[in-house]
Formats: C-alpha cells, sequence, structure tokens
C-alpha cells in the first residue's frame, strides 16, 4: 500500500518495551536490588528473595512506593536479626537507582531513526501510561528528548485518562491540530496500542519486540507489525515514500 504524499504528520510512541526493553530492565534492577539487600546482611537466598520481590511487584504494582519494606514485613524477623530492617531497604533502593542510572538506555535502533526522523519535518511524539515524573524520568534518561516535540508528550497520570480511553489519543491529535488520519502510533500492547487507536482511525504499528504482550492479541488486526525500529523505517519508506 502506497499513501499519498504528506499523509504522515506525527508519529507518537509508546516507551516502556517501545523506546527500551522495560522487561530487562525491571529484571536486572531486581537483581542488583536483591545482591544488595543480601550484602547489607539480610540472610536469604538471592532465587527466594527475588521470588518474594517479584510476586510483591506483581500483587501491589510497578509504581507501588513500599516494595522493598513489604519484601520485609513478608520474610521471618530472625532473617534480618541483628540489622537495622531501614538499612536492608535503602540498599535495595540504591541499587535500583543505580541500575536505572547505568542500564536505562535505549534500543540503539531507536536513536538511529529518531535521528532519521527528526529530519523529516514530522512531529515525533511520546503517549505513554504511568506517572507523570517517573514517564518523563525515562525519557530524560534515555536522551531523547531533543528529537521529540515538547508540546507532544502525552501522559496518561498527567491528563487523567488511561490507554484504554480514545479519548487520550483523541486529545493528543487535537493538541497538534492534526486529524487521527495523518497520525501514527507505535506501541507493543496490542489492546492499548492498537485497538484503542485504531478505533480513532490512527495508523497502528504494533512493535512485537519484547515485554509481557508478546503472545497477546488484540481485537482489531495493527495496520503494521514491526520488531524494531529498521521495520518502521522501512514502512515509512515502502509506503509513506519517505527518503531516508
Ligand atoms: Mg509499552
Amino acid at each position: 500500500m502506497t499513501v499519498p504524499p504528506n499523509v504522515l504528520k506525527a508519529i507518537f510512541f509508546d516507551i516502556d518495551d517501545t523506546l527500551f526493553s522495560t522487561s530487562v530492565f525491571a529484571e536486572a534492577a531486581r537483581r542488583n536490588s536483591v545482591a544488595a539487600m543480601i550484602r547489607a546482611g539480610l540472610r536469604m537466598e538471592a532465587k527466594e528473595c527475588f521470588q518474594e520481590l517479584s510476586e510483591i511487584i506483581e500483587e501491589l504494582g510497578t509504581n507501588y512506593e513500599h516494595h522493598y519494606d513489604k519484601l520485609l514485613g513478608r520474610i521471618p524477623k530472625e532473617n534480618y536479626a541483628g540489622v537495622n530492617p531501614a538499612v536492608i531497604v535503602a540498599a535495595g533502593v540504591v541499587a535500583y537507582h543505580e541500575t536505572k542510572f547505568k542500564d536505562l538506555k535505549p534500543y540503539p535502533d531507536v536513536v538511529t531513526a529518531f535521528n532519521i526522523l527528526s529530519h523529516t519535518g514530522i512531529t515525533l511524539g511520546i503517549i505513554t501510561a504511568g506517572l507523570q515524573i517517573k514517564q518523563a524520568e525515562k525519557l530524560i534518561r534515555l536522551k531523547l528528548l531533543d528529537y521529540l516535540n515538547p508540546m507532544a508528550i502525552f501522559i496518561t497520570d498527567q491528563l487523567g485518562i488511561g490507554k484504554q480511553n480514545i479519548k487520550l489519543y483523541q486529545y493528543a491529535c487535537k493538541s497538534l491540530n492534526l486529524s487521527p488520519e495523518n497520525c501514527m502510533y507505535v506501541g507493543d500492547n496490542p489492546i492499548y496500542d492498537v485497538d484503542v487507536p485504531n478505533r480513532l482511525g490512527m495508523i497502528s504499528v504494533l512493535n512485537r519486540r519484547s515485554g509481557k504482550y508478546l503472545d497477546v492479541d488484540g481485537k482489531t488486526q495493527p495496520q503494521y507489525t514491526i520488531h524494531d525500529m529498521w521495520g518502521l523505517l522501512e514502512i515509512l519508506r515502502q509506503d509513506y515514500r519517505l527518503e531516508i
């Protein structure tokens, strides 16, 4: 399918498991936290501790702020007798943040693609689900802000609209004075990132690359499926006649 020139005015990207592997990062951060807590005096097998921590995160959500306190609350007190539990918790928190400073990096092809696309006149933006400062922090750490239109960053927590609501995508397109048919959305969740933009008439691109939705199917088909940003560039060359 080749579409008339200049149809594509904006590409919005999801962040987690689209711009970087959230799952690989989260696992590394948890392993480092567990190792640090054990070094700080927690007497527990790393494997068992990782399992307990993963359960807590699953049960209380990734944005809950006291995972490590809850971990200590769920295990026998003898496992940290003689050590101030605050020190163990702090060791876990510090290791988590240090992993963030060191390992929160975009997929290399994301940087290349953003660099190429930033010279095309197409607006690059973000539509992401999560807490506003946490998602904004990811964009800063990923060092992608220079490529993005600062008025094209939309975060569910900030707007009070979830990704399951068509109004989120509507709001993003409208804010840029664009009609949904001229806007593309690239994300990894077949339901929120494909079905919802499809209902609005956006151009949907499913990024089957990493994360927990790899085996999930939505109710509708994405217009395109990619496995990395090279795939996206190819679509833009072939169907949108972009000379990139
Ligand atoms: Mg995602």
